[in-house]
């Protein structure tokens, strides 16, 4: 099977690049891209000796190009979004791995979709900016969606299927695991200091910055109930979120008759990343056994609504539908990327997304067109309230 790996120096990218490593028998690699880590890409290229690799503009071009020279490696450099569509369309092109973060991911996995390939997402972005669209692509083209987000793999892995698509009959609700993050036990009046650092430091999952800042505030939740109505057809309410600290029960499906089917394994994402690329067979992923009897005690809990406004917000948007994910998506992005940058505290993330979801006005997004214009109406907005923040910490330091 021929595979594109969209994102491949990020945490998904190097974990698929680990699997595939694992079945050189099984798989090749057509094309590998990224954004700004150019040298990695590089050495990936050497290594695994794809077709293709891209990257944004000429500059990385130019540079990764002479990288690729000097080591002798034959792979063909492209650049822009247009050669990221073209890497996933390729008649050669079996499946892709979206693992681009945030909504730069979704022209390229919606360009996979409507090839029809098996699309392996991991960009839930794409899907929380665009889901009625994304899905129509889906049954329109005849796509193999695949799951790679923990959780919405353990609940795929817990329907029964249908060549690919999972039957929902006598599903009662989704129990959709959450660890509550780094900050679950901090104290609340503690949250307004903590650092980007701090925010990254995940207790169970090594993961990309901006996805380790969405899981301490809990948006990363938010984004996935939304994920998963989509994926799987249920309403908001049918979604619960539990808190387990442990992260070993990726989630859980509880059917009419008092059921509840878990998928279980050690925070790995390999587990996953493997179950999509070899699907419906099982391959080896490199994830050591779960040692049940060393675990020994599995916590659950509610989340506290409280602490993660984020999480609220995220439920908002689902129930409203329309625009107010695409809107709740890019303000976000925008949020995270300030705190990331030492400009916004920690606990004004939430109230950036509240402001600009206050602000833009809801439609009904018909196109991909559609989406983009409100994201970018969504982020413009966003970026003036952090502004409004940014001045109002200047005069509180005077
Ligand atoms: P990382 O930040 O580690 O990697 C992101 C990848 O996207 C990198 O290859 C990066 O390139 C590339 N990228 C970033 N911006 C752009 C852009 N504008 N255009 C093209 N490529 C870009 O993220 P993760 O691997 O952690 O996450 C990737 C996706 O998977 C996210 O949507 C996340 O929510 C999802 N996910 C991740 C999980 C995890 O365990 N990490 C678990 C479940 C879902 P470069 O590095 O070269 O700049």
């Amino acid at each position: 099977m021929k595979v594109t790996i969209l994102g491949a120096t990020g945490s998904i990218g190097v974990s698929t690049l680990d699997v595939l490593a694992r079945h050189p028998d099984r798989f090749d690699i057509f094309a590998l891209t990224a954004n700004s880590r150019v040298a990695q890409l590089a050495s990936q290229c050497i290594r695994h000796r794809p077709v293709y690799a891209v990257v944004p503009g000429e500059a990385a071009a130019n540079e990764l190009t002479g990288l690729l020279r000097d080591a002798g490696c034959s792979t063909r450099v492209l650049a822009g979004e247009r050669s990221l569509c073209d890497v996933c369309t390729d008649p050669e092109v079996e499946a892709v791995m979206a693992a681009i973060v945030g909504a730069a991911g979704l022209v390229p996995t919606m360009a996979a979709v409507k090839a029809g390939k098996r699309v392996l997402l991991a960009n839930k972005e794409s899907l929380v900016m665009a889901g009625p669209l994304f899905m129509a692509a889906v049954a329109e083209s005849e796509a193999l969606l695949l799951p790679i987000d923990s959780e919405h793999n353990a609940i795929f892995q817990c329907l029964p299927d249908s060549h690919g698509r999972p039957l929902r009959d006598g599903v009662k609700k989704i129990l959709l695991s959450a660890s509550g993050g780094p900050f679950r036990t901090t104290p609340l009046a503690e949250l307004a200091s903590v650092t980007p650092a701090e925010a990254c430091a995940h207790p169970n999952w090594r993961m990309g910055q901006k996805i380790s800042v969405d899981s301490a505030t809990m948006m990363n939740k938010g984004l996935e109930i939304i994920e998963a109505c989509h994926l799987f057809a249920v309403d908001q309410q049918q979604v619960e979120v539990v808190i387990h600290p442990e992260s070993i029960v990726h989630s859980m499906v509880e059917y009419a008759d008092g059921s509840i089917l878990a998928q279980l394994g050690n925070p790995d994402m390999r587990t996953p990343i493997a179950f999509g690329l070899a699907w419906p067979d099982r391959i080896d992923s490199g994830v050591p056994s779960l040692d049940i009897m060393a675990v020994a005690r599995l916590n659950f809990e509610a989340p506290d609504l409280e602490r993660f406004p984020c999480l609220v917000l995220a439920m908002e948007a689902a129930r409203a539908g329309g625009s107010a994910p695409a809107i709740l998506n890019a303000a976000n992005e925008v949020a995270v990327a300030a705190f990331l940058e030492g400009k916004i505290a920690f606990t004004a993330i939430a109230g950036v997304v509240a402001g600009a979801m206050d602000c833009v006005e809801p439609t009904e997004p018909r196109s991909l067109e559609d989406v983009q214009a409100i994201d970018l109406e969504a982020r413009n907005i966003a970026n003036n309230l952090v502004q409004v923040r940014v001045g109002e910490q200047q005069v509180q330091m005077r």
